[in-house]
């Protein structure tokens, strides 16, 4: 930063090396933890998170069942020890935002009226974050309901494009969320071509807007292929341990 204008590329790329259409690394293992129905472990880029879920099973408290589908429910949670300054602990206005926008984006693909009178719940620990974690924490989660065995009509992938020195470019990391012109994630359903969340901080004109879908669109469908590795190779492990 010079005289408090942030710069944000540097011979053509950005401050991490990536070009403008690039993803931050990804990392997918889906089934590490024993207690829960499904569960994913997810890095992407500085983010970590974890997802675990369980269900279908009975709702508590019992009047908030539906007697035609099951509820699903999201509770998004980061850690205070996940950003530089410490966050204090608990819900706050930012993460009941989060888990009520990532449980609209989710809740669409779930197959729910095969469960009525049940909930689906799905929790999302973030253990490190570096912008993105809404995104991270949906890809997690989606790949950890697929490995609950919830039926569904696709597995749900998220990831964000924003704005940096008046150019249009995929997956923001800390400094170009924080000093950056726009951030926009989007979620969608790549089997079908769905959206299923949009959101948008800051200022983009509609060919921007435009620019910015076609690379999340591309950046979602590299970040599916992923979704669905991990999930093979954990039925391949799970199929392995039988024999
Ligand atoms: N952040 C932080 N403290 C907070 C909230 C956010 O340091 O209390 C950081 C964190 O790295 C987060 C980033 O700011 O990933 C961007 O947060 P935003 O609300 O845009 O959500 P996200 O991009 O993580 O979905």
């Amino acid at each position: 930063m010079a005289d408090g204008v942030y710069t944000f590329f540097k011979d053509g790329l950005r401050l991490d090396g990536r070009r403008k259409d690039e993803l931050r690394p990804l990392k997918i293992e889906a089934g590490v933890l024993k207690r829960a129905d499904g569960s994913c472990y997810l890095e992407h880029g500085g983010n970590k998170v974890m997802a675990a879920v369980y269900g279908p099973r009975e709702v508590h408290p019992r009047h908030l069942h539906n007697v035609t589908q099951a509820i699903v429910r999201y509770k998004y949670n980061m850690a205070s020890f996940s950003v530089d300054e410490r966050k204090r602990p608990g819900p706050d206005r930012r993460s009941i935002e989060i888990s009520k926008v990532s449980r609209e984006a989710m809740e669409s693909v779930v197959l729910k009226e095969r469960f009525p009178r049940t909930a689906i719940d799905v929790f999302v620990e973030v253990l490190q974050s570096d912008a993105g974690t809404r995104a991270a924490g949906i890809n997690a989660a989606s790949v950890a309901m697929a490995d609950a065995g919830i039926p569904m009509k696709g597995l749900v992938t998220s990831c964000a494009f924003g704005k940096i020195d008046g150019e249009v470019v995929l997956d923001l990391c800390k400094e170009e969320d924080n000093y950056g012109e726009a951030d926009v994630p989007v979620a969608m359903i790549p089997r079908t071509g769905d959206i299923t969340m949009i959101q948008m901080d800051g200022h983009l004109t509609f060919d921007e807007f435009k620019e910015g879908m076609k690379l999340a669109i591309r950046g979602c469908d590299q970040i599916y292929e992923l979704q669905r590795e991990a999930l093979i190779e954990k039925h391949q492990n799970d199929l392995k341990a039988k024999e």
